[in-house]
């Protein structure tokens, strides 16, 4: 017998009993970010693979390593998007969303990178991703943290986040901080391992991201780019933390949080949580200020954070949380008149309550097995149409989650049955 393909690794399925908590999580993310005025665009998840490497950077993880990088069958260098600031940038280039303008964007969808996949670490995966353009203060900075402790107020996660954030000065202050670093990891060579050594030379900044736990304390001693700051930049962080603080939300300056990309540039920040185990930010961002003219486009201060949707979803399982029953009601179908003009009568009943979610029984049948399919759907009521009903322009109502007899109404007083149901609940 064939063997049974299966999905890629690190690469899955998301199955309908967990979809509600996808769609919950989604409804909520957008729901907030309206309320702001941020809009939706929608990128390919394909892009020329110069654009990642001019963009994210050509010494970091992702490029280097954990890019799915093919030629078409034009001969062309393609890569599935490893995540999506890059394609923003480049699409708001090409349609001139940016110059002398002001956009606030967000998006969503499936970002590709070979990792070694674990718990909450995937070859594809979910971000929501927020961009705004044309706003060189901190004030936007401050709005993109906002936005991200309401979303985890909308979906009850705020209490076991924590708030980093650091600066990364400018192209100049990092250049010379750069230095500094080097003379310091330099004069301890013995003790880098061989990843650190390797980036010494290459992007020695990237080494304080390592997630070696045995590089941990020659990190910690390690001069920090937050003293070394310029004026503007020192006045920029100041701006931010005095911002929160006067919006009571609690921080933590981790002068060791430098983002695995190379594009940014003063304000970073990440949102963790220790509920996760080691894959335990779920959200990160921050200023990419330098970014536009770098894909071309004219210099435009730009600033934004991308959700890793698995982590929520995950942080959301564990919270107990419940997403309702995807159905309300399971259309019964008693006798060979109704049976015959069941799919009819389901439209008929569809038109009377639109609000209603109805599955109607197809495949026949008799009563019994029919309600074990309607206990199964998780609908909270069967509506039964017999012959008898059906003569008589009514239909019996059984709810199948609480003790409660079966009753009958009126076929036109089925919308408005649904409704009182609704206010009850
Ligand atoms: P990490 O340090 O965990 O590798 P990163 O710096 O590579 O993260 P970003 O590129 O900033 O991550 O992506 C933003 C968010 O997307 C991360 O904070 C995380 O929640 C999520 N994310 C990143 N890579 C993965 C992945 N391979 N699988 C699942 N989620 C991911
Ligand atoms: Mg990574």
């Amino acid at each position: 017998m064939a063997k049974n393909l299966q999905a890629v690794r690190g690469m899955h399925d998301i199955l309908p009993d967990r979809t509600p908590l996808w769609q919950l999580l989604e409804q909520r993310v957008r729901d907030v970010l309206g309320r702001y005025g941020y809009r939706e665009i929608r990128m390919p998840l394909v892009e020329q693979t110069e654009l990642f490497k001019r963009s994210i950077g050509e010494v970091t993880d992702i490029v280097e390593k954990e890019m799915y990088t093919f030629e078409d069958r034009n001969g062309d260098s393609l890569t599935l998007r490893p995540e999506g600031t890059a394609g923003c940038v480049r699409a708001g280039i090409e349609h001139g969303l940016l110059y002398n303008q002001v956009q606030r964007l967000w998006y969503q969808g499936p970002m590709f990178r070979h990792e070694r996949p674990q718990k909450g670490r995937y070859r594809q995966f979910q971000q929501i991703g927020v961009e705004t353009f044309g706003m060189p203060g901190p004030d936007i900075d401050l709005e993109l943290i906002f936005i991200t402790r309401r979303i985890w107020r909308a979906l009850g996660l705020e209490e076991g986040l924590e708030l980093q954030i650091n600066s990364l000065g400018t192209a100049g202050e990092r250049a010379a901080y750069r230095q500094r670093l080097v003379d310091y990891l330099k004069a301890r060579y013995d003790r880098l391992d061989e990843d650190s050594r390797r980036r010494l030379e290459t992007n020695p900044l990237r080494i304080l991201d390592s997630k070696n736990p045995d590089m941990r304390e020659l990190i910690d001693a390690a001069p920090a780019l937050m003293d070394h700051l310029g004026p503007e930049s020192r006045a920029h962080f100041e701006a931010i933390c005095a911002g929160l603080d006067e919006a009571g939300l609690a921080y933590v300056v981790n002068p060791r949080l430098v983002r695995g990309l190379d594009y940014y540039a003063r304000t970073v920040f990440e949102w963790i949580t220790r509920r996760l185990g080691a894959q335990g930010t779920v959200c990160a961002g921050g200023r990419f200020d330098g970014l536009v003219e770098q894909l071309g486009g004219r210099a435009t201060a730009a600033a934004g954070f991308a959700m890793g949707v698995e982590r929520l979803v995950a942080l959301l399982e564990e919270a107990g949380l419940e997403p309702g029953s995807q159905v309300d009601a399971y259309l019964v179908l008693v006798g060979d008149e109704p049976q015959r003009r069941g799919l009819l009568l389901a439209e008929q009943l569809r038109d009377r309550a639109p609000d209603l979610r109805l599955l109607a029984h197809c495949g026949g049948g008799g009563f019994k097995s029919q309600f074990k399919k309607a206990d199964r759907s998780g609908a909270r009521y069967a509506l039964i149409l017999g012959e008898d009903e059906l003569a008589r322009g009514v239909i019996g109502i059984k709810p199948l989650r609480e003790e409660k007899a079966q009753q009958e109404i009126a076929l036109d007083r089925l919308a408005d049955f649904f409704e009182q149901e609704e206010n009850r609940i």
